[in-house]
């Protein structure tokens, strides 16, 4: 049993050490992440889109497609998660924050912008045993941040087989985030459908000569990644589409998981509160529908609010809380280390 423990501490403390590291190694790793994107996208441009039908349509399209996968990545990596300490960030108003629905433009600003409809309750406090910061529930500790953020997601370091953004994800970066992912996952798709012929040309297999600036190492290495990226990105963009769709984040699905499973040992049901439908959780989550922003901001680069300021949360009619888990049981930061 003593065993046990002290292989499970070992095991945290190099759990930490690599936080540490990736924490350090980040902007690095961000650097690289920016290279071969825009390397990928520089032999796309000009090797691929030259040889596609229709250019007057796919021309655009690819543009739009690319300006959208690199502004969300500039977004998630600058826009700060949310920290529950600092001010809350005042309105964009410059050119690349999208424009309200006219309806919804001059709406009261409560503490939640977008209330209509919605069963919005102020979210229950509690106070971080780590940092001592007072913060509403959704609120976690990052260990790597040494802060408390605002519906914490992940903090995303980098990892070998995608970019990371070397900051934490909540809620003022998590739409960015996901878009990011969706963006990289089709534009990966779009380099390895529409790019294959010239594979062959790049491995010297016709007699055509290799008229290009970029070299064709450099087109194969950008066209293997893109495989590589489109099925680890398609699987965590998938992963992360269907937490939203059940109004979940990456913490609270683990710590639902465990709910529901201290609710069925005495024969109650466990019930997210926040789980108001997949298409509505979703419309929530991108702030778009009714009262929200236009659809078409899901296509353009652009930036625009969560539809809460994090201190309160919209929920099912007549629910204030999870049923299910009594007050007490809920995990804390210090159980899920
Ligand atoms: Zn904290
Ligand atoms: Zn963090």
């Amino acid at each position: 049993m003593i065993c046990a423990k002290q292989v499970f501490r070992c095991f945290k403390r190099v759990e930490r050490a690599g936080d540490a590291l990736t924490g350090a190694a980040g902007p690095v790793f961000v650097l690289l992440a920016v290279v071969l994107l825009s390397v990928g996208a520089f032999c796309f441009f000009e090797i691929v889109l030259p040889t596609l039908r229709w250019p007057l349509l796919s021309a655009p399209l690819c543009v739009l497609v690319a300006a959208n996968m690199f502004a969300h990545y500039y977004y998630v990596c600058t826009v700060p998660p949310g920290f529950v300490s600092d001010a809350p960030p005042p309105r964009g108003t410059g050119l690349l924050w999208a424009r309200k629905r006219r309806a919804a433009r001059n709406r009261a600003l409560t503490g939640v912008r977008w209330s209509e409809e919605l069963n919005v309750t102020k979210a229950s406090i509690s106070k971080c045993k780590r940092c001592g910061e007072v913060r509403p529930e959704r609120a976690h500790h990052c260990r790597i941040c040494g802060r408390c953020v605002l519906k914490y997601d992940h903090h995303c370091p980098y990892q070998h087989y995608r970019p990371g953004i070397n900051q934490c994800v909540g809620l003022h970066n998590e739409r960015h985030f996901v878009l990011f992912l969706l963006y990289l996952s089709l534009s990966s798709l779009c380099f390895l459908v529409l790019g294959w012929q010239h594979v062959w040309s790049a491995l010297g297999w016709y007699d055509d000569t290799w008229n290009h600036y970029s070299p064709e190492i450099a087109f194969l290495m950008e066209y293997i990644l893109a495989v590589v990226m489109f099925f680890a990105v398609t699987v965590m963009g998938g992963y992360h589409l269907w937490s939203i769709a059940n109004a979940e984040t990456t913490v609270e699905s683990q710590d639902h998981e465990h709910y529901r499973k201290i609710a069925k040992s005495r024969g109650d049901v466990f019930v997210n509160s926040y789980d108001l439908g997949k298409l509505k959780n979703l419309e929530l989550f991108f702030n778009v529908g009714k009262d929200g922003y236009p659809l078409y901001t899901l296509f353009l680069p652009l930036r625009i609010e969560p539809y809460t300021d994090g201190r309160s949360w919209a929920r099912r009619q007549g629910m204030e809380r999870h049923p299910g888990v009594h007050i007490g049981e809920e995990l804390t930061d210090e159980d899920e280390d």
